[in-house]
């Protein structure tokens, strides 16, 4: 008892800078696909479960796309899901299950389903945004949220050019949705990614070309929380284990199976230059309580 208490009392000395946190950090996680919170699994679970800090889940898309590796789920759900048609269908709702199953290993509280269309993997984020998406209904949404959630942070994926269109117009989005409110109102908006090594070796990135507000931080950050640190009896345990536990219910996407315990354990996150003064200071205090200590 004498333990738990002192571990609350570190964590809310730690704490100072976030004003208006009842009780720890409270997150906004804005991602396109059903599965892409895999990349903030043990972040989040560190806030949700040590924290005394909440996250919640806007999803752009309806993930009707994950079907192709499929395979190994359509026994389990009965369907061949791998038939585009089948997929249309049934997929979207299967997907959401997923989501929320393992949402629940790593603390999600709220789920936010803007259910835009998941159609094939470009790296156009501009055409995505101009002709997939509703775009005021996206914005609509998030802004409401935002309003309503008094977020201190917002998680989105880094939006480097090599990775899926939709995951550089879900974090375009967030961040467009976050520079439209009063600027003490604003959420710290952070990039987030999986990085084998920390800092990051080859992580040459700074914006995306036609969009300022993607705009990362050269003067502070990044920060890094590993999956691999250790914890339970004897430190056998790490918390792989819960990326790989979220992996796991996502029995729909086969190819995500294949990311467990893959060597990109640094769960990295760069400050997005749009963030007001004073932002790194907050950052490193949600990374100094994230990081679990000796004492934990
Ligand atoms: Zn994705």
């Amino acid at each position: 008892m004498r333990f738990i208490r002192l571990l609350a009392l570190t964590i809310l000395l730690s704490w100072p800078v976030l004003a208006h946190a009842q009780n720890g950090p409270s997150v906004l996680i804005v991602t396109a696909h059903p599965d892409d919170d895999a990349s903030f699994a043990a972040t989040t679970y560190r806030i949700t479960h040590d924290l005394g800090g909440t996250a919640d889940l806007a999803l752009i898309t309806d993930g009707a796309g994950g079907y192709r590796f499929s395979t190994l789920a359509e026994d389990i759900y009965g369907l061949e899901l791998t038939d585009q048609k089948v997929a249309e269908k049934h997929i979207p709702a299967i997907r959401k299950k997923e989501l929320m199953a393992g949402g629940a290993i790593i603390g999600l509280r709220d789920y936010i389903f803007i259910d835009q269309p998941d159609t094939g993997k470009t790296f156009d984020a501009d055409a995505v945004m101009e002709n997939e998406w509703d775009v005021e209904l996206v914005a609509r949404v998030l802004d409401r949220v935002l309003a309503e959630g008094d977020y201190d942070f917002v998680f989105t994926m880094v939006p480097v050019p090599s990775t899926h269109a939709h995951h550089k117009a879900a974090s375009i989005f967030a961040l467009e949705a976050v520079s439209r409110m009063a600027p003490e109102d604003r959420p710290i908006v952070l990039a987030g990614g999986s990085q084998s090594t920390f800092p990051p070796a080859s992580f040459v990135f700074r914006m995306l070309d036609g969009h300022e507000l993607t705009t990362l931080s050269m003067d502070y950050g990044p920060w890094g929380f590993n999956r691999n640190t250790k914890l339970g009896l004897d430190d056998r345990l790490n918390y792989n284990i819960i990326r790989n536990w979220l992996i796991a219910e996502h029995k729909s996407q086969g190819t995500m199976q294949t990311y467990m315990s893959l060597g990109d354990s640094w769960e990295t996150f760069w400050l997005y230059e749009m963030n007001p003064e004073g932002s790194a200071e907050k950052v490193q205090a949600l990374f100094d309580a994230v990081i679990p200590s000796d004492d934990d």
